[in-house]
């Protein structure tokens, strides 16, 4: 029989893999679940290269660029991207040591053992959920622009139709990704509709591409809790997941090592201050949500004027919560009137129903 462990992770993706990995490798006894423990990752996987750990190798960049953005003016964001090799990632997170079951499994019944919650996104029907959708193709690179947003509109789309962007992103040595992209919708257009208006703009250029590569649809914000007496979420169930840009990679690895520490000392890997942040940043959500396409790209020319460090901060999963208000402010004070009406309108409270006179 196994040792009864001091860690119980559920679900094997980046988040999962990414703990149970470094947990084993620091000494924990780790016990982990997912009913495909052995499947390979197939999504490609971005993120801003300072903030890849340093105890990844190297090796699992396949491609580093420094995409610009445009929103009504052009930005130079200045910081490297990386696109990492799948593969090369999740051979460099081996579970050597971990008690692997091949299992679906809850948060409860693990005994003594602290629970990482790292299972991705719960199925639900509900068009409320907000999500991120995405259509993509790869073309040759050189054959378009890098890109990280631009939100100049595809040929075709009537005025007032959900706003969508491309994102054109180098994956490897000879090969761009074009991803059409509804940063977020509830609900949000489909993959279908993004992949038309992907088309489109390939064909207004005179872009050749082949088949769809990639069909993105994830949710942006899961309900309940991220955290209680005896475990924490991390990824879409914690605070990883950036509800208001989708990121999540880069910060569940980094969350790795600290959840190995704070479980070594006792505390749960998900302070309140993270919890605090990760509501700020589901307030941007809702702010979002409720802009027009034209504000949208109103908001994005403000928010990338900004100074670096506030677009660093609000970009990041794992900025503290003054940090983060302080981005959030410095956007609000930014914008013009109509823009800040709904900025506000997403971090009020709604007021509370008048109470009824009596008859
Ligand atoms: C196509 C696509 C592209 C994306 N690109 C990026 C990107 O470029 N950069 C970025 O930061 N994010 C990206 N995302 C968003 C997000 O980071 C990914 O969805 C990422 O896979 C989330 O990792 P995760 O480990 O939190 O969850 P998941 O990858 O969803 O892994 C969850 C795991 O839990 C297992 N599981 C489920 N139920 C149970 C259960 N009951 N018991 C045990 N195990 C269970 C599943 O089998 C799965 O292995 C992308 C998403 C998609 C869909």
């Amino acid at each position: 029989m196994s040792a009864a462990p001091d860690l119980v992770v559920l679900g094997l993706g980046p988040a999962g893999r990414a703990v149970a990995h470094r947990a084993a490798a620091a000494g924990l006894t780790v016990r982990a679940f997912d009913p495909a423990p052995d499947a390979r990752w197939r999504r490609t996987f971005g993120l801003w290269a300072d903030e890849l750990p340093g105890w990844l190798p190297g090796s699992v960049v396949a491609a580093r660029s420094s995409p610009q953005v445009i929103a009504r003016g052009r930005f130079d964001l200045r910081r490297e991207y990386a696109v990492l090799d799948v593969d090369r990632l999740q051979d460099a997170l081996p579970l050597d040591g971990v008690d692997v079951r091949a299992e679906r499994t809850t948060r409860d019944g693990h005994g003594a053992a602290f629970v990482i919650d790292a299972r991705g996104p719960a199925p639900s029907g509900s068009p409320n959920v907000p999500r991120q959708t995405a259509a993509g193709v790869l073309v040759p690179l050189g054959a378009q622009e890098e890109l990280w947003m631009d939100w100049r509109v595809a040929p075709g789309v009537p005025d007032g139709a959900p706003a969508s962007f491309l994102y054109a992103v180098r994956v490897s040595e000879d090969a761009l990704l074009l991803e059409e992209t509804c940063l977020a919708g509830a609900p949000a257009l489909t993959v279908d509709a993004l992949e038309a208006r992907l088309r489109a703009r390939l064909a207004a250029r005179g872009v050749a591409a082949g088949e769809l590569h990639e069909r993105v649809d994830f949710p942006l914000l899961s309900s309940g809790p991220r955290r209680g007496a005896g475990w924490c979420g991390v990824g879409v169930r914690g605070t990883t997941l950036h509800p208001a840009t989708g990121y999540s990679v880069a910060s569940s690895l980094a969350f790795a090592d600290d959840a190995v520490a704070a479980v070594r000392a006792g505390r749960n890997p998900v302070s309140t201050d993270a919890v605090l942040a990760h509501r700020m940043r589901a307030a941007a959500l809702r702010a979002l949500l409720g802009m027009s396409p034209d504000e949208q790209r109103d908001f994005f020319d403000v928010f990338f004027s900004l100074p670096d460090r506030h677009v660093r901060a609000f970009l990041s999963a794992r900025t503290p919560a003054t940090t983060n208000a302080a981005a959030m402010a410095a956007a609000f004070v930014a914008a013009p009137w109509g823009l800040r009406r709904r900025l506000a309108r997403a971090v009020t409270p709604p007021a509370s129903q008048p109470s009824r006179r009596r008859r």
